[in-house]
């Protein structure tokens, strides 16, 4: 959709190729384990059981399985490349925005794609009732849901956590893509994004996984080697307007996912995003939403900084070959 990006075959890397650290737990104080509540600004919202039906337990206390919170420093703290533009963007909006942290787990040790499913859906349901909440106040345009994982993908805190930032303007990415989508709509009357799901599952060496309702793909153009995108089958514009059984499956979409990546890239350091419309609009035949995955293998340098243009030196078939060949050892990854 209009963005430029140059696969480099002949420097074709394999995931061994790429010189990193995995992610690794340090340990130390960590404000979002149980028994730390105190240490975080209070919660907005938690998930918690009541065993054998006793009272409810108490706010700010252990017991919760999924918590929120607002994010202790909203300007500065705000992790990662996002953070450096949403930070000039609050100085000059007079601070009108969010910023929140979806705390997945009260276990430290464990990281998104070692959860169970069904903890993996109620982070997803967290997810869904903080949008449906925010976007009840009309300034705020745009809502972003994204998750860091690892230091070297910004995360400044390693108790696996998401981030919620709340706009009073839909972000230049956002905008762009939306853009890219209106205008396809405009010539062919069809979402974009629904195409490319025929297209992948038609030509299917894109194609990483699928369930009942979500496709897994590498997009035709990837920027980043190994990104990959999660797509709902059935045409919906926002994440939170999802039903019950969506979140089902993208929990098993998303486990499924991060099993692959861990496996094949040994645990790497990752961003995931979830683009969705924007937060005032009625429901958007153009546009679909849906997950980016992106992990941290490369740097971007001064060409792409100084162009917009990326070099991915993996073409998405080959990152393909390998995701699908991490479950299902029938497929052989590059021929040996
Ligand atoms: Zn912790
Ligand atoms: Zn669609
Ligand atoms: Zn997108």
């Amino acid at each position: 959709m209009g963005r430029w990006v140059i696969i480099s075959t002949d420097r074709a890397k394999r995931p061994t190729d790429f010189i990193r650290e995995r992610v690794k737990l340090k340990g130390g104080f960590c404000p979002f384990c149980y028994g730390n509540e105190s240490n975080t600004p209070s919660e907005i919202l938690a998930f918690r059981r009541n065993p054998n039906g006793g009272p409810p337990r108490a706010k700010d206390a252990p017991g919760w399985t999924v918590r929120v919170v607002p994010n202790k420093f909203p300007a500065l703290g705000i992790e990662g490349t996002l953070g450096r533009q949403a930070e000039g963007m609050f100085d000059k909006m007079n601070g009108i925005g969010a910023h929140e942290v979806i705390i997945e787990t009260p276990d430290h040790n464990l990281s998104l794609g070692d959860m169970p499913e069904k903890q993996i859906e109620e982070v997803l349901w967290a997810f869904r009732d903080r949008v449906l909440d925010l976007r009840r106040d009309k300034r705020f345009k745009y809502i972003l849901i994204f998750k860091n994982h690892g230091e070297a993908a910004g995360a400044s805190l390693e108790h696996s956590h998401s981030q919620l930032i709340a706009l009073p303007i839909v972000p230049i990415r956002v905008a762009e893509e939306l853009q890219g989508a209106k205008q396809y709509y405009v010539y062919k009357e069809r979402c974009v994004f629904c195409d490319i799901i025929r297209q992948e599952l038609d030509a299917a060496v894109r194609v990483v996984s699928e369930n009942e309702d979500f496709l897994t793909v590498a997009p035709y153009a990837p920027r980043f080697p190994f990104e990959t995108w999660l797509l709902p089958k059935r045409h919906e514009s926002a994440f939170e307007n999802s039903s019950s059984q969506m979140f089902e499956g993208l929990a098993r979409a998303l486990k499924d996912l991060l099993v692959r990546a861990e496996r094949v890239l040994d645990n790497p350091a990752y961003n995931l995003i979830i683009h969705s419309a924007p937060a005032q609009d009625a429901q958007l035949d153009h546009y679909h939403w849906h997950i980016e995955f992106m992990p941290k293998l490369t740097k971007t340098a001064g060409f792409e900084w100084g162009t917009g243009f990326y070099i991915n030196p993996t073409p998405p078939e080959e990152a393909v070959r390998y995701l699908r060949a991490a479950l299902d050892p029938v497929v052989n990854p590059i021929g040996g």
